[in-house]
């Protein structure tokens, strides 16, 4: 199914909506029926048809066709946020007395489901180096039921070869997770490699606008139904379908903010990869990235995050470089039209992490502005360190 196909049309059900082009948000909780027999009909399949919002509802329905295709999955499901995929995807997996083994410095909050959560439920987790893929087969144990990646991480972008480490779990029946919100679902692709479940934030790229906070699992179609029906159902996680419409007006542009992101993050990588003032750049897509060809095995091309090490002799250089950007944003979260800078020194006060990463560390997500104008705002910037 081509991507144009599946932005503009698929899951549409315009004959059902009197030929309406933009979908209608269908607003409700609650959907009514003329008879007993009808409800008790209805009932019978209450996560397929149009019964209680927090089950099905059409404008959802319509996201998520659109989403499950994209990622070439059979189903997903939309979440209230990255943070609820994550956690009913692990949750789908798992049981107590289980054994994970998760790649090193995941996303910050998947880190906590883990280390913090889970535990109290009897699961554990092993950390390990994701760069080899020997590490994951190393570390299984008898009752170790999932491999957890994110490749590549959003804040120093290591990769991991998810058809070899899925070729390996799938030899001893364990089910393999993948994040793949740095990629977007059109830069990479983990269940044709062999991944069992692909998770997103849609905070980021697939929403866009910088206005929802929402998560989205893919997968086969029994997995998605059995987690609808178990986790899904039971937490409540559910987007309104407000929010739904939402996303599915900011995905219709996902190609385009996508490429327009990568194009400029690469022209803002070789700047700054050169620069004077830049101790070191991460970027999977950098010619000096030990991963380059993992990189170019498995994505199509870079997101639009990169990391950088600033040459500066105390924090407050790294804070002058910060506080003179103009057409930055400093702010957390990415994947929107606006270019953001995050200084991980930042990090000092905050109770929920440790910083993992040198002090003159900053994370950019590059936007759709100018790529030239970003470009001459870090240089002034830069001369400020
Ligand atoms: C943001 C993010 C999440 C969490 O998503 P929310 O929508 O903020 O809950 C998970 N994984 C990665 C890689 C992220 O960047």
């Amino acid at each position: 199914m081509d991507i144009s196909y599946i932005l503009n049309h698929l899951g549409e059900e315009r004959d059902e909506y009197y030929g309406s082009v933009a979908p209608p948000i269908f607003q409700t909780t609650n959907f009514c029926f003329k008879t007993v027999a009808e409800m008790r009909q209805k009932l019978t399949r209450e996560l397929e048809r149009p019964f209680y919002t927090r089950g099905y509802n059409p404008t959802v329905a319509t996201l998520r066709k659109k989403l499950a295709a994209l990622e070439k999955a059979e189903d997903a499901i939309v979440f209230s946020s990255g943070s609820a995929a994550v956690a009913a995807a692990v949750m789908s997996v798992v049981k107590g007395g289980d054994h994970v083994i998760c790649v090193q410095k995941p996303y910050s909050w998947t880190g906590n489901l883990l280390t913090k959560y889970l535990i109290k439920y009897g699961i554990s987790t092993t950390f390990v180096d994701g760069s080899n893929p020997v590490n994951f087969d190393k570390a299984i144990k008898e009752n170790t039921k999932l491999i957890y990646l994110e490749s590549p991480n959003s804040l120093t972008f290591e990769m991991q070869d998810i058809a070899e480490i899925t070729k390996i779990a799938k030899a001893k029946n364990i089910t393999t997770i993948v994040d793949n919100s740095y990629n977007s679902p059109l830069n990479q692709n983990p269940i044709e490699m062999g991944a069992d479940l692909v998770l997103h934030s849609g905070s980021k790229y697939i929403n866009g606008h910088s206005d929802v906070v929402c998560g989205v699992v893919c997968g086969s179609r029994e997995r998605i139904m059995k987690m609808l029906a178990e986790e899904y159902m039971t937490i409540g996680s559910c987007i309104s379908p407000q929010d739904a419409g939402l996303i599915l007006r900011g995905l219709r542009t996902i190609e385009l903010r996508v490429n327009q992101s990568a194009a400029s993050t690469k022209k803002v990588a070789d700047f700054l990869e050169k620069h004077p003032k830049i101790k070191q750049l991460n970027y999977p897509f950098s010619s000096k990235n030990p991963q380059l060809e993992l990189a170019k095995k498995q994505m199509k091309q870079g997101g639009g995050l990169l990391s950088i090490v600033i040459k500066a002799e105390n924090e407050a250089g790294v804070e002058r470089f910060c506080d003179n950007l103009k057409r930055f944003l400093m702010a957390t979260s990415w994947g929107g039209y606006e270019s953001l800078i995050f200084p991980l020194c930042a990090l000092a006060a905050s109770k929920s992490f440790e910083n993992p990463l040198p002090w003159n560390t900053v994370r950019l997500y590059i936007g759709l502005e100018d790529a030239d104008l970003l470009i001459e705002d870090l240089k002034q910037a830069l001369d400020k360190v």
